[in-house]
Protein backbone atom coordinates (compact mmCIF):
# COMPACT_ATOMS: atom_id res chain seq x y z
CA UNK A 1 0.00 0.00 0.00
CA UNK A 2 1.50 3.39 -0.92
CA UNK A 3 1.08 6.04 1.37
CA UNK A 4 -1.35 7.84 -0.58
CA UNK A 5 -3.23 4.93 -0.59
CA UNK A 6 -3.35 4.89 3.56
CA UNK A 7 -5.70 8.51 3.24
CA UNK A 8 -9.42 8.31 3.27
CA UNK A 9 -9.55 10.23 0.01
CA UNK A 10 -11.36 13.47 1.11
CA UNK A 11 -9.82 15.65 -1.28
CA UNK A 12 -8.96 15.06 -5.28
CA UNK A 13 -5.51 16.14 -4.56
CA UNK A 14 -3.66 17.50 -7.64
CA UNK A 15 0.08 15.83 -8.21
CA UNK A 16 2.73 17.87 -7.31
CA UNK A 17 4.23 18.02 -3.29
CA UNK A 18 5.92 20.98 -2.79
CA UNK A 19 9.05 20.14 -0.29
CA UNK A 20 9.62 24.15 0.52
CA UNK A 21 8.54 27.42 0.51
CA UNK A 22 9.82 31.40 0.38
CA UNK A 23 8.09 34.40 -0.03
CA UNK A 24 5.17 33.86 -2.79
CA UNK A 25 6.96 30.77 -4.29
CA UNK A 26 6.80 27.15 -3.68
CA UNK A 27 9.46 24.16 -4.74
CA UNK A 28 8.46 20.72 -5.39
CA UNK A 29 10.32 17.51 -4.96
CA UNK A 30 11.79 17.72 -8.78
CA UNK A 31 13.28 21.04 -8.02
CA UNK A 32 10.62 23.68 -9.69
CA UNK A 33 9.17 26.71 -8.92
CA UNK A 34 5.91 27.93 -8.44
CA UNK A 35 3.91 31.17 -8.04
CA UNK A 36 1.93 30.45 -5.34
CA UNK A 37 -1.59 32.65 -5.89
CA UNK A 38 -3.54 30.77 -2.90
CA UNK A 39 -1.63 30.63 0.10
CA UNK A 40 -2.81 27.32 0.86
CA UNK A 41 -6.48 29.10 0.42
CA UNK A 42 -6.01 32.31 2.33
CA UNK A 43 -3.62 30.99 5.03
CA UNK A 44 0.05 32.01 4.38
CA UNK A 45 -0.44 35.85 4.04
CA UNK A 46 3.26 36.65 4.93
CA UNK A 47 4.06 34.04 2.60
CA UNK A 48 6.05 31.19 3.27
CA UNK A 49 8.85 30.81 5.54
CA UNK A 50 9.02 34.28 6.97
CA UNK A 51 11.98 34.59 8.83
CA UNK A 52 10.39 36.44 11.96
CA UNK A 53 7.41 33.81 12.33
CA UNK A 54 9.66 30.60 12.06
CA UNK A 55 12.15 32.19 14.31
CA UNK A 56 9.20 32.70 17.20
CA UNK A 57 7.82 29.39 16.65
CA UNK A 58 11.34 27.85 16.91
CA UNK A 59 12.00 29.89 19.67
CA UNK A 60 8.45 29.19 21.54
CA UNK A 61 8.89 25.08 20.37
CA UNK A 62 11.88 25.04 22.31
CA UNK A 63 10.29 27.14 25.40
CA UNK A 64 6.50 25.95 26.09
CA UNK A 65 4.01 24.02 23.43
CA UNK A 66 1.05 23.53 25.46
CA UNK A 67 -0.20 23.15 29.35
CA UNK A 68 -4.13 23.63 29.55
CA UNK A 69 -6.59 25.78 29.51
CA UNK A 70 -6.95 24.96 33.36
CA UNK A 71 -3.69 27.22 33.86
CA UNK A 72 -3.66 30.90 32.82
CA UNK A 73 -1.72 30.89 29.74
CA UNK A 74 0.03 34.32 29.42
CA UNK A 75 0.00 34.36 25.62
CA UNK A 76 -3.37 33.65 25.26
CA UNK A 77 -4.43 36.84 27.26
CA UNK A 78 -1.83 38.96 25.46
CA UNK A 79 -3.30 37.62 22.23
CA UNK A 80 -6.75 38.06 23.10
CA UNK A 81 -6.35 41.51 24.18
CA UNK A 82 -4.49 42.55 21.10
CA UNK A 83 -6.96 40.86 18.93
CA UNK A 84 -10.21 42.52 20.09
CA UNK A 85 -8.28 45.87 20.46
CA UNK A 86 -7.83 45.48 16.57
CA UNK A 87 -11.31 44.39 15.89
CA UNK A 88 -13.49 46.81 17.99
CA UNK A 89 -14.77 44.09 20.11
CA UNK A 90 -14.62 42.44 24.12
CA UNK A 91 -13.22 38.55 24.79
CA UNK A 92 -11.84 36.32 22.52
CA UNK A 93 -12.43 32.37 22.79
CA UNK A 94 -9.51 30.65 20.31
CA UNK A 95 -9.84 27.13 19.14
CA UNK A 96 -8.20 25.12 16.09
CA UNK A 97 -9.74 26.23 12.72
CA UNK A 98 -12.43 28.15 11.34
CA UNK A 99 -15.02 25.28 11.55
CA UNK A 100 -14.34 25.79 15.23
CA UNK A 101 -15.07 29.22 15.43
CA UNK A 102 -18.09 29.22 13.67
CA UNK A 103 -19.10 26.46 16.00
CA UNK A 104 -18.50 28.79 19.06
CA UNK A 105 -20.46 31.23 17.21
CA UNK A 106 -23.63 29.08 16.52
CA UNK A 107 -23.14 28.07 20.36
CA UNK A 108 -23.00 31.55 21.52
CA UNK A 109 -26.57 32.53 19.13
CA UNK A 110 -28.42 29.70 20.77
CA UNK A 111 -27.56 30.65 24.53
CA UNK A 112 -28.64 34.20 23.31
CA UNK A 113 -31.75 33.06 21.99
CA UNK A 114 -32.32 30.69 25.55
CA UNK A 115 -31.74 33.66 27.77
CA UNK A 116 -34.33 36.13 25.21
CA UNK A 117 -36.93 33.01 26.32
CA UNK A 118 -36.96 31.46 22.93
CA UNK A 119 -37.38 27.47 23.06
CA UNK A 120 -35.94 27.02 19.67
CA UNK A 121 -33.87 29.44 18.48
CA UNK A 122 -32.95 30.16 14.51
CA UNK A 123 -30.14 31.65 12.99
CA UNK A 124 -30.37 33.15 9.35
CA UNK A 125 -27.50 31.83 6.88
CA UNK A 126 -27.33 32.54 3.45
CA UNK A 127 -27.44 30.61 0.53
CA UNK A 128 -24.37 29.57 -1.20
CA UNK A 129 -22.39 30.17 2.42
CA UNK A 130 -19.51 28.32 3.45
CA UNK A 131 -18.69 27.85 7.16
CA UNK A 132 -16.83 24.63 7.80
CA UNK A 133 -17.55 20.85 7.74
CA UNK A 134 -18.51 19.82 11.34
CA UNK A 135 -22.02 18.91 12.05
CA UNK A 136 -23.20 22.43 12.97
CA UNK A 137 -21.30 24.41 10.59
CA UNK A 138 -22.20 21.78 7.44
CA UNK A 139 -25.71 22.68 8.58
CA UNK A 140 -25.09 26.19 8.37
CA UNK A 141 -23.00 26.26 5.21
CA UNK A 142 -25.22 26.95 2.07
CA UNK A 143 -24.35 24.02 -0.52
CA UNK A 144 -26.36 20.97 -0.74
CA UNK A 145 -23.60 18.76 -2.49
CA UNK A 146 -21.51 19.34 0.20
CA UNK A 147 -24.48 18.20 3.00
CA UNK A 148 -25.87 15.03 1.06
CA UNK A 149 -25.20 12.31 2.89
CA UNK A 150 -25.01 13.59 6.55
CA UNK A 151 -28.78 13.63 6.92
CA UNK A 152 -29.95 14.35 9.64
CA UNK A 153 -28.54 17.99 9.40
CA UNK A 154 -28.69 20.52 12.34
CA UNK A 155 -31.73 22.02 13.03
CA UNK A 156 -32.20 26.03 13.85
CA UNK A 157 -31.16 27.59 10.63
CA UNK A 158 -33.45 29.90 7.88
CA UNK A 159 -31.67 30.14 4.85
CA UNK A 160 -32.01 33.57 2.18
CA UNK A 161 -30.32 34.64 -0.40
CA UNK A 162 -26.91 36.30 -0.21
CA UNK A 163 -27.18 39.80 -0.47
CA UNK A 164 -31.14 39.90 -0.48
CA UNK A 165 -31.71 42.50 2.83
CA UNK A 166 -35.42 42.12 1.99
CA UNK A 167 -35.65 38.49 2.26
CA UNK A 168 -34.15 39.59 6.03
CA UNK A 169 -36.34 42.04 6.94
CA UNK A 170 -39.11 39.75 5.55
CA UNK A 171 -38.20 36.91 8.18
CA UNK A 172 -38.35 39.56 10.76
CA UNK A 173 -42.02 40.32 9.96
CA UNK A 174 -43.15 36.60 10.84
CA UNK A 175 -40.49 35.09 13.00
CA UNK A 176 -40.28 35.75 16.80
CA UNK A 177 -37.75 32.54 17.08
CA UNK A 178 -34.40 34.65 15.09
CA UNK A 179 -31.43 34.60 17.65
CA UNK A 180 -28.68 35.67 15.22
CA UNK A 181 -27.51 36.12 11.45
CA UNK A 182 -24.11 34.16 10.65
CA UNK A 183 -23.11 35.34 6.76
CA UNK A 184 -19.59 36.15 5.32
CA UNK A 185 -18.75 39.65 4.56
CA UNK A 186 -17.74 38.16 0.55
CA UNK A 187 -18.45 34.56 0.02
CA UNK A 188 -15.56 33.04 -0.45
CA UNK A 189 -15.37 29.10 -1.47
CA UNK A 190 -19.53 30.63 -2.98
CA UNK A 191 -17.84 32.01 -5.63
CA UNK A 192 -15.87 35.26 -4.44
CA UNK A 193 -19.52 37.09 -4.37
CA UNK A 194 -19.42 40.54 -2.75
CA UNK A 195 -22.53 42.13 -1.22
CA UNK A 196 -23.98 45.30 -2.65
CA UNK A 197 -23.17 48.10 -0.35
CA UNK A 198 -25.35 48.87 2.44
CA UNK A 199 -26.47 45.03 2.99
CA UNK A 200 -24.09 44.32 6.05
CA UNK A 201 -25.44 48.08 7.69
CA UNK A 202 -28.55 46.96 6.68
CA UNK A 203 -28.32 43.29 8.59
CA UNK A 204 -26.69 45.60 11.91
CA UNK A 205 -29.60 47.51 11.45
CA UNK A 206 -32.16 44.98 11.60
CA UNK A 207 -30.28 43.10 14.28
CA UNK A 208 -30.18 46.25 17.11
CA UNK A 209 -33.68 46.34 16.08
CA UNK A 210 -34.73 42.84 16.28
CA UNK A 211 -32.25 42.09 19.19
CA UNK A 212 -30.15 39.85 16.76
CA UNK A 213 -26.69 38.96 17.44
CA UNK A 214 -24.52 39.85 14.03
CA UNK A 215 -22.22 36.59 13.49
CA UNK A 216 -19.83 37.69 10.70
CA UNK A 217 -17.57 34.69 9.38
CA UNK A 218 -14.41 36.52 8.31
CA UNK A 219 -12.45 33.16 8.17
CA UNK A 220 -11.42 33.81 4.95
CA UNK A 221 -11.48 37.41 4.85
CA UNK A 222 -10.36 39.06 7.97
CA UNK A 223 -6.12 39.52 8.76
CA UNK A 224 -5.97 41.92 6.19
CA UNK A 225 -7.25 39.85 2.91
CA UNK A 226 -9.04 42.35 1.76
CA UNK A 227 -7.49 45.34 2.54
CA UNK A 228 -8.43 46.58 6.33
CA UNK A 229 -8.02 43.96 8.82
CA UNK A 230 -11.31 43.04 8.75
CA UNK A 231 -13.74 42.68 5.79
CA UNK A 232 -16.63 44.17 7.46
CA UNK A 233 -14.35 47.99 7.80
CA UNK A 234 -15.28 48.35 4.40
CA UNK A 235 -18.60 48.64 5.67
CA UNK A 236 -18.07 50.53 8.78
CA UNK A 237 -20.07 47.59 10.51
CA UNK A 238 -19.08 46.21 13.82
CA UNK A 239 -20.36 42.46 14.86
CA UNK A 240 -21.28 41.20 18.12
CA UNK A 241 -19.41 37.85 17.16
CA UNK A 242 -16.86 37.56 14.43
CA UNK A 243 -15.30 34.22 13.56
CA UNK A 244 -11.03 34.28 12.56
CA UNK A 245 -8.88 31.52 11.50
CA UNK A 246 -6.79 30.87 8.28
CA UNK A 247 -4.59 33.57 8.00
CA UNK A 248 -4.44 34.06 12.01
CA UNK A 249 -1.54 31.68 12.49
CA UNK A 250 0.01 31.56 9.02
CA UNK A 251 0.07 28.27 8.84
CA UNK A 252 -0.18 27.23 12.52
CA UNK A 253 -3.96 26.22 13.21
CA UNK A 254 -5.70 28.20 15.33
CA UNK A 255 -8.98 30.24 15.38
CA UNK A 256 -10.87 32.69 17.48
CA UNK A 257 -14.30 33.95 18.24
CA UNK A 258 -14.96 37.35 19.03
CA UNK A 259 -17.69 38.60 20.72
CA UNK A 260 -18.65 42.36 22.26
CA UNK A 261 -21.34 43.41 23.95
CA UNK A 262 -24.18 41.02 25.39
CA UNK A 263 -22.83 38.31 23.45
CA UNK A 264 -19.63 38.77 25.44
CA UNK A 265 -21.14 38.00 28.82
CA UNK A 266 -22.65 34.57 27.35
CA UNK A 267 -20.16 31.68 28.25
CA UNK A 268 -19.39 30.81 31.47
CA UNK A 269 -16.68 27.90 33.17
CA UNK A 270 -17.84 24.64 31.62
CA UNK A 271 -20.14 25.77 28.76
CA UNK A 272 -17.36 25.32 26.01
CA UNK A 273 -13.73 24.20 25.73
CA UNK A 274 -10.86 23.81 23.55
CA UNK A 275 -7.64 20.94 24.73
CA UNK A 276 -5.29 22.87 21.82
CA UNK A 277 -7.12 26.31 21.90
CA UNK A 278 -4.99 28.73 22.36
CA UNK A 279 -1.88 27.21 23.31
CA UNK A 280 1.27 29.17 24.02
CA UNK A 281 2.70 27.63 20.61
CA UNK A 282 -0.42 28.53 18.59
CA UNK A 283 -0.90 32.25 20.51
CA UNK A 284 2.93 33.01 19.81
CA UNK A 285 2.38 32.56 16.12
CA UNK A 286 -0.70 34.62 15.77
CA UNK A 287 0.82 37.57 17.46
CA UNK A 288 4.05 37.23 15.51
CA UNK A 289 1.73 37.54 12.71
CA UNK A 290 -0.41 40.43 13.81
CA UNK A 291 3.22 41.86 14.54
CA UNK A 292 4.29 41.77 10.98
CA UNK A 293 0.99 42.79 9.17
CA UNK A 294 0.77 45.62 11.80
CA UNK A 295 4.53 46.94 10.99
CA UNK A 296 4.84 46.08 7.24
CA UNK A 297 0.81 47.76 6.59
CA UNK A 298 0.09 44.54 4.96
CA UNK A 299 -3.75 45.71 5.35
CA UNK A 300 -3.01 48.62 3.09
CA UNK A 301 -0.53 46.80 0.99
CA UNK A 302 -3.56 44.53 0.15
CA UNK A 303 -5.40 47.10 -0.87
CA UNK A 304 -3.21 48.60 -3.29
CA UNK A 305 -1.91 45.31 -4.60
CA UNK A 306 -5.57 44.44 -5.07
CA UNK A 307 -6.16 47.51 -7.18
CA UNK A 308 -2.84 46.83 -9.24
CA UNK A 309 -3.70 42.95 -9.62
CA UNK A 310 -7.02 44.02 -10.49
CA UNK A 311 -6.65 46.41 -13.22
CA UNK A 312 -4.09 44.54 -14.91
CA UNK A 313 -6.03 41.32 -14.77
CA UNK A 314 -9.46 43.39 -16.56
CA UNK A 315 -6.51 44.41 -19.08
CA UNK A 316 -5.46 41.44 -20.28
CA UNK A 317 -8.49 39.40 -20.27
CA UNK A 318 -10.64 42.12 -21.95
CA UNK A 319 -11.81 40.90 -25.21
CA UNK A 320 -11.69 37.15 -24.11
CA UNK A 321 -15.38 36.18 -24.62
CA UNK A 322 -15.34 33.20 -21.74
CA UNK A 323 -14.35 35.91 -19.01
CA UNK A 324 -17.96 36.94 -17.77
CA UNK A 325 -16.65 39.16 -14.99
CA UNK A 326 -13.26 40.16 -12.60
CA UNK A 327 -14.13 41.32 -9.23
CA UNK A 328 -12.53 41.28 -5.93
CA UNK A 329 -11.87 43.61 -2.71
CA UNK A 330 -7.74 43.56 -1.92
CA UNK A 331 -6.46 40.43 -2.58
CA UNK A 332 -9.43 38.28 -2.38
CA UNK A 333 -10.36 38.17 -6.70
CA UNK A 334 -12.63 35.98 -8.42
CA UNK A 335 -12.50 35.79 -12.39
CA UNK A 336 -16.16 34.59 -13.08
CA UNK A 337 -16.07 32.38 -16.36
CA UNK A 338 -19.02 31.63 -18.82
CA UNK A 339 -18.44 27.68 -18.45
CA UNK A 340 -16.88 25.53 -16.08
CA UNK A 341 -13.06 25.88 -15.75
CA UNK A 342 -11.87 23.29 -13.32
CA UNK A 343 -9.51 22.05 -15.87
CA UNK A 344 -7.62 25.89 -15.29
CA UNK A 345 -6.18 24.40 -11.94
CA UNK A 346 -4.24 21.79 -13.55
CA UNK A 347 -3.25 24.15 -16.61
CA UNK A 348 -2.01 26.70 -14.64
CA UNK A 349 0.22 24.23 -12.22
CA UNK A 350 1.92 23.12 -15.73
CA UNK A 351 2.26 26.67 -16.29
CA UNK A 352 3.98 27.05 -12.36
CA UNK A 353 1.13 29.13 -10.85
CA UNK A 354 -1.26 28.38 -7.89
CA UNK A 355 -4.60 29.06 -8.41
CA UNK A 356 -8.43 27.75 -7.55
CA UNK A 357 -11.38 27.51 -9.09
CA UNK A 358 -14.23 27.65 -6.69
CA UNK A 359 -18.09 27.30 -7.26
CA UNK A 360 -17.87 25.11 -10.84
CA UNK A 361 -16.75 28.05 -12.87
CA UNK A 362 -15.14 31.13 -10.54
CA UNK A 363 -11.10 31.44 -10.77
CA UNK A 364 -9.84 32.44 -7.21
CA UNK A 365 -6.82 34.08 -6.81
CA UNK A 366 -5.78 34.79 -2.91
CA UNK A 367 -2.62 35.35 -3.17
CA UNK A 368 0.17 36.37 -0.19
CA UNK A 369 -0.17 39.61 0.63
CA UNK A 370 3.72 40.26 -0.17
CA UNK A 371 3.17 40.18 -3.60
CA UNK A 372 5.60 42.81 -5.46
CA UNK A 373 5.50 44.10 -9.11
CA UNK A 374 7.15 40.33 -10.63
CA UNK A 375 4.71 38.32 -9.06
CA UNK A 376 1.74 40.77 -10.34
CA UNK A 377 3.56 40.77 -13.69
CA UNK A 378 4.35 36.81 -13.77
CA UNK A 379 0.26 35.80 -12.34
CA UNK A 380 -1.36 37.97 -15.05
CA UNK A 381 0.57 36.91 -18.17
CA UNK A 382 0.72 33.60 -17.06
CA UNK A 383 -3.19 33.06 -16.15
CA UNK A 384 -3.96 35.27 -19.11
CA UNK A 385 -2.34 33.15 -21.75
CA UNK A 386 -3.79 29.75 -19.60
CA UNK A 387 -7.24 31.40 -19.96
CA UNK A 388 -6.96 32.73 -23.33
CA UNK A 389 -6.14 28.77 -24.51
CA UNK A 390 -9.98 28.01 -22.40
CA UNK A 391 -11.88 25.97 -25.37
CA UNK A 392 -14.52 28.46 -26.13
C1 LIG B 1 -12.22 28.02 5.27
C2 LIG B 1 -13.46 28.59 5.82
C3 LIG B 1 -14.11 28.02 6.94
C4 LIG B 1 -13.65 26.72 7.55
O1 LIG B 1 -12.38 26.79 8.12
P1 LIG B 1 -11.62 25.45 8.53
O2 LIG B 1 -10.37 25.95 9.18
O3 LIG B 1 -11.37 24.68 7.28
O4 LIG B 1 -12.50 24.71 9.47
C5 LIG B 1 -15.21 28.66 7.44
N1 LIG B 1 -15.68 29.80 6.90
C6 LIG B 1 -15.10 30.37 5.85
C7 LIG B 1 -15.66 31.64 5.29
C8 LIG B 1 -13.98 29.79 5.26
O5 LIG B 1 -13.43 30.35 4.18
Amino acid sequence: MSGREALMPTYQRLPVAFVRGSGAYLWDESGRRYLDALSGVAVCSLGHAHPALAAAIAEQASTLLHTSNIYRISLQEELGARLTRLAGMEKAFFCNSGAEANEAAIKLARLHGHARGIGEPQIIVMQNSFHGRTMATLSATGNAKMQQGFEPLLQGFLRVPYGDLDAIAALADVRRDIAAVLVEPIQGEGGVNIAPAGYLAGIRALCDRHDWLLMLDEVQTGMCRTGRWFACRHDGVTPDVMALAKALGNGMPIGASLAAGKAATLLSPGKHGSTFGGNPLACRAALTVIEVMDRERLDERAGATGEQLLARLREELRGIPAVREVRGRGLMIGIEMDRPCAELVEQSLAAGLLINVTAGNVVRLLPPLIYGAAEIESLVTTLASVIARHPA
